[in-house]
C-alpha cells in the first residue's frame, strides 16, 4: 500500500520539470503521482485541468516576455 505510506508521512517530492518550464511540476517517490503548484504557490495533483492551465500559463508568459522586451 505505497499510498497509504503517503497518507501517514506525506509524499516524498521530486522536481521532474522540463528545462523550460515555467511552472513547477513534482512527482512522489513512493506513489509516483505527479503534482504541480497552483497559482497560489500550494502543491496540487497534477489533473489534464491543471495540464492544460500549465501550457496555457507558459504560452501566455512567453508571450509577454516577448512583448516587454
Ligand atoms: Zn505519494
Amino acid at each position: 500500500m505505497k499510498s497509504l505510506i503517503c497518507k501517514i508521512i506525506g509524499h516524498k517530492f521530486t522536481k521532474i520539470n522540463k528545462l523550460d518550464d515555467f511552472v513547477v511540476n513534482y512527482q512522489c517517490k513512493i506513489c509516483n503521482q505527479k503534482f504541480t503548484t497552483d497559482g497560489y504557490g500550494s502543491i496540487t495533483k497534477l489533473t489534464p485541468f491543471w495540464e492544460e492551465n500549465n501550457l496555457l500559463f507558459k504560452k501566455y508568459y512567453k508571450e509577454n516576455r516577448f512583448q516587454n522586451s
